[in-house]
């Protein structure tokens, strides 16, 4: 029998037998118990009907990588590719973040990638407001699942609608916040960077920091 038992089902239990109230220490990390899993957050998403981006779709692009990634990449949505293939950031797009992954020494293999929205919008045009805000529950869903160390934020898009916020990614980038205790760098969208090669001198710098602050051992 499992001696592990999570603290959802403790808490019933103890109410059952009239305790309401028990004192924990204060910094209780969480165990793998009470944290729910990228499957169990994917099966809720099996054709997903919440917002009209169903519609267009062919797949739900869930997200890709390691489980438990210390480092996670967040974009915009999936485009035409992505939607084939039911993987993000496999594109041109995709090959030129790649790139940026190995600079600091990692595979794809190593760290997270998802999206805002988990379905193509339509012609390639950014999400829009509601079905960021349908869709972005999964996403801090799969944050919480993963605890990675650090997300990035790639683009204007990402960064404003984890944070709420509409800021401009020229003047953001580059510039720690934090979400639900996440550390998290803002950086730009690699298809912003294939039209402006001259801003990826910035992307280097934004990736030098994420080594920087995940202690990544110097890329050879
Ligand atoms: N752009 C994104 O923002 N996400 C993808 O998955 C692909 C391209």
């Amino acid at each position: 029998m499992s001696r592990t038992v999570s603290r959802r089902i403790l808490a019933a239990w103890l109410r059952e037998v009239g305790v309401d109230y028990v004192m924990l220490p204060a910094a209780v990390p969480p165990s793998d118990a009470d944290v729910e899993t990228l499957d169990d957050i994917r099966e809720e998403l099996t054709d997903c009907r919440r917002c009209p981006l169903c519609a267009g779709r062919a797949t739900v692009v869930f997200g890709v990588g390691n489980p438990r990634a210390r480092l996670m990449f967040v974009g915009e949505g999936p485009g035409s590719e992505e939607d084939r293939l039911g993987e993000p950031f496999v594109g041109a797009a995709g090959k030129r973040l790649d790139r940026w992954i190995a600079r600091i020494g990692l595979r794809r293999e190593d760290v997270y990638i998802a999206n805002i929205v988990k379905c193509r919008p339509p012609g390639n045009r950014p999400p829009l407001p509601d079905e960021a805000k349908v869709c972005l529950p999964y996403l801090l869903r799969q944050i919480r699942a993963i605890r990675p160390e650090i997300v990035c934020t790639l683009g204007a898009t990402a960064l404003n609608f984890l944070f709420g916020v509409e800021e401009k990614i020229t003047r953001e980038r580059g510039k720690w916040r934090e979400r639900d205790g996440v550390p998290v760098l803002p950086t730009y969208h690699p298809a912003f960077i294939l039209r402006n090669a001259a801003r990826e001198t910035e992307v280097f710098e934004d990736f030098d920091a994420l080594a920087t602050r995940l202690r990544l051992p110097p890329a050879k």
